[in-house]
């Protein structure tokens, strides 16, 4: 029986692994090992590692974990998850062993649902990524592409102005834009094009332009893809957790979901906005959240 199964192992997840284990908790943390991020070369905005490979983060996470020996980090993805009679959590992973644990930490994080355009996988993570904040500086100036693919064109657009003025907008079938926001786009300089996307063009990872269905090709050379979201994970909505309308697991200050013992962190809570350092210091702060209720209860 362990004081706490952990549930991914991004930073949310591993974060909340060294504060527990530092408060002498005994954790499992279980992770498949592919995080949101996998597709970039470089992480931007995290204080002391900007710059950094996700790759590297994690491993520099795993040998920081490596001194707390009640922390066990197991690669494996969980399958199931059962609340049992008594409160406590009953996990079985993919291999079909199981684990039981007092407390459990959701910090499985998001899946994106990118538009299908040929040529975007391979640009994607490159020169083409889903956050201004996290990419957004090294494209500034650029001649920029925006590929819409959620109902939030207008607000992208006005985001991604303050990196690039030089914009062009593809709504490729997402047209949420109101006449007044096309103008009010429009006024300030930024090109909108309804024609459908027939191919990014690129290589090696650099978008070099967007090819419309009749042939056009318009020079680009870089890029932002509005991306839709949904949980990586089923455990959440399994176990009841209320989940917020924008499809996060709803939680109190301290990591809480709605179903006792059940904690979350992580993108999968807060959806936005999805960073890396706001995503470690949710983990740390369900953490905390875990070992006061803990102590709570031992001394009640
Ligand atoms: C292309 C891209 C670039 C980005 N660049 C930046 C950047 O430069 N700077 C920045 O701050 N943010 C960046 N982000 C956002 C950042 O990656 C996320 O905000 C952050 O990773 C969220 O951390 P997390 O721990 O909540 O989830 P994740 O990092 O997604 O980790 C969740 C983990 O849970 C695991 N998991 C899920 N289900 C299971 C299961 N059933 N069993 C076991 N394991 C499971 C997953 O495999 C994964 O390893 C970027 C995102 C993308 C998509």
């Amino acid at each position: 029986m362990f004081d706490c199964a952990i549930i991914g192992g991004g930073p949310a997840g591993l974060s909340a692994a060294l504060v527990l284990g530092r408060a002498r908790r005994s954790v499992a943390l279980f992770d498949e090992g592919k995080p949101r991020n996998r597709v970039a070369l470089a992480s931007h905005g995290f204080l002391t590692r900007d710059g950094a490979s996700p790759a590297e983060i994690r491993k520099i996470a795993h040998d920081e974990l490596a001194a707390y020996p009640s922390v066990s980090v197991r690669e494996s993805r969980v399958e199931e998850v059962v609340r049992e009679a008594d409160g406590s959590f009953r996990l079985t992973d993919a291999a079909g062993e199981s684990w039981r644990a007092a407390r459990l930490l959701l910090a499985t994080g998001l899946k994106e649902l990118l538009p299908e355009i040929p040529g975007l996988r391979e640009l994607y993570g490159r020169s083409l990524f889903c956050c201004a904040y996290c990419d957004g500086w090294e494209m500034r100036d650029r001649p920029l592409a925006l590929v819409a693919g959620n109902d939030h064109t207008f607000h992208l657009a006005k985001t991604v102005f303050n990196w690039s003025k030089d914009l062009l907008i593809c709504t490729n079938g997402y047209d949420s834009l109101e006449p007044e926001q096309e103008r009010a786009l429009r006024e300030r300089g930024i090109r909108i094009d309804h024609r459908p996307i027939e191919r990014l063009v690129g290589e090696d990872g650099q978008l070099s332009a967007v090819r419309f269905a009749d042939g056009e090709e318009i020079a680009r050379a870089g890029g932002i893809v509005a991306e839709r979201l949904r949980q990586a994970a089923p455990f959440a909505e399994r176990l009841g957790c209320a989940m917020t309308p924008y499809g996060g697991i709803e939680i109190d200050g301290a990591g809480r979901t709605s179903v006792p013992g059940v904690y979350a962190a992580g993108d999968a809570a807060c959806i936005m906005p999805a960073q890396l350092v706001v995503a470690a210091a949710e983990g740390s702060r369900a953490a905390i959240g875990i070992n006061e209720d803990m102590t709570d209860e031992a001394f009640a």
